[in-house]
């Protein structure tokens, strides 16, 4: 390969990693972050509760908050007393945020290592 190319493309290379390493300070900004977390989704709960007289049976279903999450492959459910929703809300909202960066942060540094192995190619010489 010519040898300026091979400085162009070099040269492009560490402009993009310069890039992907802003992009993985900006996605670790969570990890800095003080706020606790709590796994799981918080969302509503409309069920019948089996007797034969409630109004559920009349489609006045029984509402609630709960959090599911999952543990150990198995599903699970709490329910959110009314007066802490806002706060269950908030650190589920923050647990997933969390996880996102976390799955960027996997993609990202597999990018770092592409880029890494680019450059490597590039910049060897034999013997
Ligand atoms: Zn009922």
């Amino acid at each position: 390969m010519q040898r300026r190319g091979k400085e162009e493309k070099l040269s492009r290379l560490r402009q993009s990693l310069r890039e992907i390493l802003t992009e993985l300070e900006k996605s670790l900004d969570v990890a800095f972050g003080r706020a606790p977390m709590i796994k799981g989704n918080v969302y509503e709960l409309a069920r019948k509760c089996g007797k034969p007289t409630c109004a559920c049976t009349r489609g006045e279903l029984h509402r609630s908050m709960v959090l599911t999450w999952s543990h150990e492959g198995k599903s699970k459910l709490f329910s959110i007393p009314s007066e802490r929703l806002s706060e269950f809300q908030q650190k589920s909202e923050e647990y997933l945020k969390f996880r996102r960066a976390r799955a960027r942060v996997t993609e990202i540094c597999k990018k770092i290592l592409g880029v890494m192995d680019r450059i490597e190619m590039l910049r060897r010489e034999e013997p």
